[in-house]
């Protein structure tokens, strides 16, 4: 990652808006903010395949589900944050199943790079019907975006639901609505 580049373009953009970059107190805000950036968007050169830990359990072909996967992502129309939660729910084939903290690894992996929370939502699915074959997969993201609860519309505390089903949640009726019930928003 340029970072000087970065740096650069922080203090065009705070002489922009009308700041003074010299100023002390933002003297090493680009220099921050590039450090920042290339924390918050490491996805972009990192391989997911990286986090994959296959492990085989025969047997084992009940539904696997995971709630609450905490997300950071960054809106690639705003570029400010929008964090929330991934809900992953799966049901294996043949006993091959993934490391559940693996699970988080992997979707702060596609998070961290300039994101639309659909696309963000079919990656991890399609990511995950790839590697792992599974009979079925279902993904749900639940975030708040900040362009649209601190600008714009400002819908305070509004969240967005996204979901990306696969294989027998679409196709089977009864596999979903037990995903979709396992997943589901806990009462508020
Ligand atoms: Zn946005």
């Amino acid at each position: 990652m340029d970072k000087e580049r970065i740096k650069a373009a922080v203090r065009e953009i705070l002489i922009a808006i009308g700041e003074n970059p010299d100023r002390a107190e933002l003297k090493e805000t680009p220099r921050r903010v590039a450090d920042m950036c290339e924390e918050i968007f490491s996805g972009l050169t990192e391989n997911p395949e990286s986090h994959l830990k296959i492990f085989n359990e025969k047997e084992n072909d009940e539904m696997i589900t995971v709630r609450d996967i905490p997300l950071y992502s960054v809106c690639e129309h705003h570029l400010v944050p929008f964090f929330g939660v991934a809900h992953i729910a799966y049901i294996p084939r043949d006993g091959k199943v993934i490391g559940l903290s693996k699970l988080a690894r992997i979707v702060s992996c596609f998070a961290r790079r300039p994101q639309l929370q659909e696309r963000l939502t079919t990656q991890i699915a399609d990511f995950l019907e790839k590697q792992i074959n599974p009979q079925g997969v279902a993904v749900i993201i639940e975030a708040e975006h900040l362009c649209m609860t601190m600008r714009g519309a400002r819908a305070a505390g509004c969240r967005t639901q996204t979901s990306a089903l696969r294989g027998r949640m679409k196709s089977d009726a009864r596999a979903r609505s037990e995903a979709l019930t396992l997943l589901a928003s806990k009462q508020r």
